[in-house]
């Protein structure tokens, strides 16, 4: 209705404004939308299916005809226990898909004027939703593959004389990681973290479907995929590929990754950064919808992804 006309008309620049004009019972009626979109955002059961149901308007909850579950657009999904209004989250989801670099905690909260950990448990959510998207996915076709350190970073306005003992206490920690990432051709960027890039060849091995295509770089480790696939080299020291091997999008994919980590999430730790690689993977896979599409289709996979067991009462452990 309006609110999908009024997303529509606004698609290339969904900004904040355009999120707290539609009001929130018009942010609720589009949660709705994409929660049940089967049904254009008439509530259906969670627990039984059933479209019977009793609106507790001044609560915004429902109660089953038939089974007499009481729900509401939220119940079962992610963010169930949502203290935000509606308004709120469809800024937030703006937010971060109108950045294509990513977006910290720090500045989400600033933009939204909420709880830094509110904002920081929102986005984690959200990431998860995103990742859930290409969960069991295959590669086929051309698939291009690479791997690249990150973590262990050091600020530049350390003083000269600590940077080295710094970077040896970083290296100590053991806080970096090798990123390996599949990315086909016209399709999915799948990215995974492990100790070293070495260790991301099984990995690889098992997300590229039989017959497909494989670029990599002259990384010896990669020689083990030409017993799996026709496998095409690049030697990046030369600059210069004989048979047309090519990794551009893996790289493309790598210097989004790097700017989302050195612009916003500065000292990204081991444990979270498979969620800011599958972010990043999730934009650039995107990157050709606008700014509205974007956010319609963040809240789609939010409403359609269920309580989080890594996120569900986080700070009440
Ligand atoms: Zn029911």
């Amino acid at each position: 209705m309006s609110t999908n006309i009024k997303l529509k008309a606004s698609a290339r620049t969904l900004s904040l404004k355009d999120c707290y004009a539609m009001g929130e019972d018009g942010a609720y009626s589009l949660f709705k939308k994409l929660r049940w979109p089967a049904t254009d955002g008439d509530p259906v059961c969670p627990k039984c299916g059933s479209v019977e149901v009793y609106e507790i308007k001044t609560r915004r909850r429902f109660e089953c005809k038939a089974c007499r579950k009481q729900f509401s657009v939220t119940s079962g999904t992610i963010f169930a226990s949502r203290k935000l209004a509606f308004t709120d989250m469809l800024a937030a989801f703006a937010l971060i898909s109108n950045s294509a670099k990513g977006l910290s905690a720090m500045q989400l909260s600033r933009d939204l004027d909420v709880q830094h950990k509110t904002a920081w448990l929102l986005a984690h959510k959200l990431r998860e939703a995103m990742a859930a998207e290409t969960k069991d996915a295959i590669l086929s076709g051309i698939v291009e593959v690479d791997g690249a350190f990150f973590g262990g970073h050091i600020r530049p306005e350390n003083k000269k004389e600590d940077r080295k003992d710094r970077r040896l206490s970083e290296h100590q920690t053991g806080k970096r990681r090798a990123v390996v990432v599949a990315r086909q051709r016209k399709g999915r960027t799948l990215p995974t973290v492990h100790e070293t890039e070495a260790d991301g060849v099984e990995t690889v091995a098992k997300i590229v479907a039989k017959g497909s295509t494989v670029h990599a770089d002259e990384a010896a480790h990669w020689d083990t995929l030409h017993a799996m696939f026709p496998t095409l080299r690049i030697n990046h020291s030369v600059a210069y590929s004989l048979n047309g091997a090519c990794t551009n999008q893996a790289e493309s994919y790598f210097s989004r990754l790097r700017r989302m980590i050195d612009g916003q999430h500065h000292h990204v730790s081991p444990k979270y950064l498979a969620a800011y690689a599958e972010h990043a993977a999730w934009l650039e896979d995107h990157r050709a919808l606008d700014n509205g599409a974007m956010t319609k289709r963040i809240i789609g996979l939010a409403m359609g992804h269920p309580v989080s067991r890594q996120w569900k009462g986080y700070w009440q452990r």
